[in-house]
């Protein structure tokens, strides 16, 4: 990998379960320099794609969106777990391995027509992203593309993100 953010992931095999090497991105995020990295290739790599808002997952998402959204100058929305948002809520509920999850976005959050990329720390199956995409093309807005600190290439998430342009600071394409 010729990032060397690279060395700033790390990984810890059958977390949260067996089976599962966990991409752990917190040394990225304490190390002062690797961050401000990371947000900057962020800003690069987003700047041509004319967003007008970011949306942050819960809850690592939120970290990347709002440093991202400082540095460019945008706001940022955030799609959050069931019944964390304290207004009225979209919700898109979508499958998992085992079970399903549901993520909600406050009613009001994206205005018509208004160009959202989508933030989080790691892309694997696309479902979470997925769904975030839902939410805001369900508000009228459109998907401006989806950005990543972390892919792991092989879940095949950016086919279930395709059209809009899927990018990530780091791929991997094994555990
Ligand atoms: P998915 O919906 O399958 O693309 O999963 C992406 C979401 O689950 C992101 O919010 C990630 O933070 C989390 N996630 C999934 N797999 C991993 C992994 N191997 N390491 C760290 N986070 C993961």
């Amino acid at each position: 990998m010729n990032n060397e953010l690279s060395k700033y992931i790390r990984d810890i095999p059958d977390f949260p379960k067996p089976g599962i090497v966990f991409k752990d991105i917190t040394p990225m995020l304490k190390d002062a320099t690797a961050f401000k990295m990371a947000i900057d290739q962020m800003q690069q790599i987003m700047a041509p794609w004319r967003a007008d808002a970011l949306l942050g997952i819960e809850s690592r998402g939120f970290i990347f969106g709002a440093a991202l959204a400082y540095k460019m100058g945008l706001g940022m929305l955030a799609a959050r777990k069931p019944g964390k948002l304290p207004y009225e809520v979209d919700k898109v509920s979508y499958d998992l391995e085992y079970g399903s999850n549901t993520l909600e976005l406050h009613k009001d959050a994206v205005e018509k027509g208004m160009r959202v990329v989508v933030v989080d720390d790691l892309l694997a199956t696309g479902g979470t992203a997925g769904a975030c995409a839902k939410l805001i093309e369900k508000q009228g807005g459109l998907v401006a593309g989806h950005i990543f600190a972390v892919e792991l290439t092989f879940l095949g998430g950016r086919e279930r993100l395709a059209p809009a342009p899927v990018e990530a600071l780091l791929k991997y394409d094994s555990e």
